[in-house]
């Protein structure tokens, strides 16, 4: 892909409900960028017996399906993560984990929930007390400390660079490490201290962080323990674009035209809260699929006149 393309509607997630909303803009024949990947979607491993018209069905299969279904009524496809966006002007600009840029006329959040946990000794004890889900949210609490990140994709491989900003100094602990190579030569070359391969045995402090163990034995003196265990979520991208959150501070909030307070970003599926269906998501992604596509048409109507908002059949 080139760099900086201008596309009308950018969809942040390949589940059933950014897949709906790729279909429904896609038909209103205007440029539409899909991201994300399909098993990643916590639709990928499930079998649906509950989606009317279908009696026993697999999750992969829809979304092979639905996917296939996109692209045939033009929407491009983009196999990454988005790691920022920031809005300028009234584009926004997006930056994927490979380090290509992107602009989008309307942008719509389809990026699910999963936030996956640890699972350690630690973890609930001092949430909120040095361990966090949000780098984006939490960063800038631990300037001039040591800090660990945990995760192998690019959650964790940006947020290392992040906090490389703010932090004394910054570990990443990875089982693996699943980046892009751009990313992964960045991370090379950051001054993170990275350790792949290693097992975390626990969080440890009483009342606040004060270090990660490992496996093997070793401690790592850290004030603040950062979990990302999977793509950038929803709360980062909600915080970097001011998005409002719904009242349980989980999810994005939105009216019934599935957009959001911030002009020219819609969201949809379950990051817009129970019940966490496809059938809902899917519902939610016709709709804003649908209202993205306006608010491209429009915007572009008023920049270059009639002629770039005229409907093709
Ligand atoms: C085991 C299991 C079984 C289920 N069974 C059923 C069922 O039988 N019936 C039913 O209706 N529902 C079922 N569900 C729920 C259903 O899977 C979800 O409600 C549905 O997948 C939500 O769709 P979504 O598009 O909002 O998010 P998801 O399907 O989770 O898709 C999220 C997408 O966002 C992408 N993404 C994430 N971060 C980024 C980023 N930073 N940039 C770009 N892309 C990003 C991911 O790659 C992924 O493609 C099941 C869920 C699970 C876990």
């Amino acid at each position: 892909m080139d760099q900086k393309q201008i596309f009308d509607v950018v969809i942040l997630g390949c589940g059933p409900a950014g897949i709906q909303a790729a279909i429904h803009a896609s038909r209103k024949k205007i440029r539409v960028l899909l991201m994300g990947r399909l098993n990643k979607s916590s639709l990928f491993w499930a079998h649906v017996e509950n989606f009317m018209g279908m009696f026993k069905t697999s999750g992969e299969e829809m979304l092979t399906t639905g996917l296939a279904q996109a692209k045939s009524f033009g929407t491009e496809v983009l196999e990454e993560d988005a790691l920022h966006i920031a809005q300028t002007g009234r584009l926004f600009e997006i930056q994927t984990e490979s380090g290509v840029q992107l602009c989008a006329r309307a942008l719509i959040i389809a990026t699910g929930t999963t936030r996956n946990k640890l699972g350690v000794p630690g973890e609930k004890e001092l949430l909120g007390r040095g361990v966090s889900y949000c780098v984006d949210c939490d960063g800038g609490f631990f300037r001039g400390e040591d800090v660990a990140i945990i995760g192998g994709q690019s959650a964790a491989a940006g947020g290392a660079l992040t906090l490389l900003a703010l932090a004394k100094s910054v570990h990443l602990v990875a089982d693996s490490l699943d980046v892009a190579p751009l990313l992964k030569a960045k991370l090379a070359q950051s001054g993170a201290i990275l350790h792949e391969g290693a097992k975390i045995k626990a969080i440890t402090g009483e009342t606040q962080v004060t270090g990660l163990e490992l496996a093997d034995g070793t401690t790592l003196p850290v004030a603040g323990v950062f979990i990302e265990l999977g793509a950038k979520g929803v709360l980062e991208l909600a915080a970097s674009l001011g998005l409002n959150l719904d009242e349980s501070m989980k999810y994005i909030d939105t009216d019934k035209r599935q957009a959001t307070n911030v002009p020219g970003v819609f969201a949809a599926g379950d990051i817009c809260g129970a019940p966490l269906q496809m059938a809902k998501a899917v519902g939610e992604g016709c709709v804003a699929g649908t209202n993205a596509a306006a608010y491209a048409k429009n915007m572009k109507l008023a920049q270059e006149g009639p002629e770039a908002g005229r409907e093709e059949q």
